[in-house]
């Protein structure tokens, strides 16, 4: 796709945020649709991609040169960014604003994350773990991707791209302390660092998970103790 041709998959812009790279002020991207469904999602709009509106690149562009010099860079998130034809040219249309990038994924679409690395596009990656493996499709309501999400993250931790991974804990679906085997398989593939995420109730894809109260707190932050015997691991949300 031609520098100059209009964007179609940015569905919102958050202008600042302090809190989605850790120690960065960020522009957020939204791009629209995910190959998952997840009950707990937070972006059901995005995911289903109903009704939803979309940004032209001049309004996107203009936002990003307005902030340049105070931002750091730019959060590509979702939706799942990667099932996204528009991805790359995204990414080289913030590159050529000289903005760094953060992308977040589900890790189903391991040559898209594997290029985008080889090409030094990327300078941070959350990659999230769904489940333990052997459950992956009980909460990911899509058969067949830990195989996909096992590549990513080798393909990832052989970038030496920084990165982290994380997954968020609901009750109903798997315990935390579950999530040892995960840390431990991240930890021997040689992964950074791990986030065991609180759920929040909410505004979520699934409305039976809004009666669902979180586990406690306690719980997720043993499990993250227990965790870091394979890589550094805290327990991260409203604890
Ligand atoms: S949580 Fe992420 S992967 Fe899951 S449905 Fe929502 S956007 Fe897709």
């Amino acid at each position: 796709m031609a520098l100059g041709t209009e964007l179609r998959s940015i569905a919102g812009l958050l202008p600042v945020s302090m809190v989605d790279w850790e120690g960065k002020l960020a522009t957020l991207l939204f791009l629209r649709g995910c190959n998952m469904r997840c009950p707990y999602c937070h972006n059901p709009e995005l995911v289903l991609s109903a009704g939803i509106g979309r940004l032209s690149w001049a309004e996107v562009g203009g936002q990003l040169r307005e902030k340049k010099g105070w931002i750091d860079g730019v959060v590509i998130t979702g939706g799942e960014p990667t099932i996204d034809p528009e991805l790359e040219e995204i990414v080289a249309r913030v590159r050529s604003e000289g903005l760094g990038i953060k992308l977040d994924t589900n890790g189903t679409r391991p040559a898209v994350l594997r290029k985008l690395l080889s090409e030094g596009a990327l300078d941070y990656v959350a990659l999230d773990i769904k489940a333990p493996f052997d459950r992956y499709e009980a909460v990911a309501r899509v058969a067949d991707m830990a195989g996909p999400v096992r590549e990513s993250i080798a393909a990832l931790v052989e970038s030496g791209v920084e990165h982290e991974f994380r997954t968020t804990v609901v009750p109903g679906f798997f315990e935390p302390n579950e999530l040892i085997d995960v840390a431990k398989e991240l930890g021997e593939a040689g992964g950074s660092r791990y986030f065991i995420q609180q759920f929040n109730p909410g505004t979520v894809l699934d409305e039976a998970l809004s009666a669902v109260r979180p586990f406690p707190s306690g719980l997720l932050e043993a499990a993250a103790e227990s965790c870091s015997e394979f890589l550094p691991t805290k327990a991260r949300g409203k604890l």
